[in-house]
């Protein structure tokens, strides 16, 4: 589960309505059980239930389990889509190991305004469910001319073009870990003509195809966040693996 305060041996955390009602109705436990924590920073720790009550729960930090390990620098770009879609976007983003989603508006993006806290609650859940030990942080939506104005100059951003470009396969021969990058993708709509030519003239932006079909936006998201981690990520081969046992079941 994860908790935003420190964890380090003897100190206590603080669970939230949500975790309280998780571990005591769906997962039945009762104080004295044991249950692994996380917050982003100190790793993952083996914690004593103390308390378990209808609005909040504690836990006593014993034991660290597993250091915190590097994460790939991976950023999705996305412009905000229909809520269920986009909510499907945020799980599996989460899941692929991004470690920032930024919405980024453009001129066909449909939906007005989305909902950062509940979709910030999404990724914890799903941070939780697959045991990455860190949340990625969901930005406040930005035009996507803003993003491009300020963008990193070490950090390269595949902008996946549905209009054709090397396949993102080829792009990626990267011997060794991956530099800090990100993953570009638009609205149903697709880019206007000149947001796409704003975005081939900018120095770090590679286009890139995902085959020839033309993929819903969260179809294309995941498929580029999958083929990234296999390719130059967490999952390409020589990667690092789990850096311990994963502890208690
Ligand atoms: N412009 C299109 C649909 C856009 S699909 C139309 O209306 O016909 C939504 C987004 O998914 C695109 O902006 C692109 O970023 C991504 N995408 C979809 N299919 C893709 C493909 N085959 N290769 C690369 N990107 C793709």
């Amino acid at each position: 589960l994860f908790v935003a305060g420190d964890l380090s041996a003897g100190a206590e955390a603080v669970l939230s309505p949500g975790q309280a009602h998780y571990l005591r109705n769906v997962m039945r436990q009762a104080p004295g059980a044991g249950v692994r924590l996380f917050n982003g920073r100190d790793g993952e720790w083996l914690a004593e239930l103390r308390q378990l009550g209808k609005r909040d729960g504690r836990a006593a930090v014993t034991t660290r389990l597993r250091p915190q390990p590097a994460e790939p620098d991976l950023w999705l770009l996305f412009a905000p889509i229909k809520r269920g879609p986009l909510e499907l976007l945020v799980q599996k983003a989460t899941e692929l190991g991004a470690a920032r989603l930024q919405p980024a508006v453009s001129r066909f993006t449909d939906a007005a305004r989305i909902n950062v806290e509940r979709l910030q609650s999404i990724a914890t859940e799903a941070a939780e469910q697959c045991e990455r030990l860190s949340v990625p942080l969901i930005a406040p939506a930005a035009p996507l001319s803003r993003l491009l104005d300020d963008w990193p100059a070490d950090r390269s951003l595949l902008f996946c073009d549905e209009r054709g470009g090397p396949p993102l396969a080829g792009q990626l021969e990267t011997p060794g870990p991956a530099r800090p990058a990100a993953i570009l993708v638009g609205p149903e709509g697709g880019f206007a003509d000149d947001e796409r030519d704003r975005l081939l003239a900018q120095p770090c932006v590679r286009p890139v195809s995902l085959g020839p079909r033309t993929l819903r936006a969260e179809t294309a998201a995941i498929a580029a966040l999958a083929l990234w981690q296999a390719l130059a990520g967490d999952g390409r081969p020589g990667a690092p693996g789990l850096a311990s046992p994963r502890g208690i079941r």
